[in-house]
């Protein structure tokens, strides 16, 4: 899968946790992450973003500009997104693949804050 972004390669990573592992896709250039609908929805109890979100946070403000992007997996132009309390974090989403973000974005982010916004995003196109 390409990056939506920068258009580099991503490479898929497995990140373990107490529901199983989650796959995650990560840009090998700019360190940007998307998450399949099904996929993050397994992540459950704990935030795992330590382990995959280590990518460059001034690389991630760069390509944070960049909003006008194609979803990887059908090419339609994706949401952005903002989150309501933490404004400086905004995110492009599928409502039928699932979400992207850039490096540094996700470490920002409580993950219950995170489902809840894109539950309702969900629901809202659905
Ligand atoms: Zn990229
Ligand atoms: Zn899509």
């Amino acid at each position: 899968m390409d990056c939506p972004k920068c258009q580099a390669n991503m490479e898929e990573h497995r990140i373990g946790t107490l529901h199983g592992g989650v796959m995650v896709d990560r840009c090998t250039k700019c360190y940007g992450m998307w998450f399949d609908i099904g996929e993050a929805e397994r992540l459950k109890d704990k935030w795992m973003s330590d382990y995959i979100d280590s990518g460059d946070p001034s690389v991630g403000r760069k390509q944070n500009k960049i909003r006008d992007v194609n979803c990887p997996r059908c090419g339609k132009t994706m949401e952005k997104l903002n989150d309501p309390v933490q404004r400086h974090i905004q995110y492009e989403a599928c409502e039928e693949h699932g979400m992207y973000f850039d490096a540094g974005e996700f470490t920002d982010y409580k993950y219950e804050t995170l489902m809840d916004i894109f539950r309702d995003f969900v629901s809202l196109v659905r």
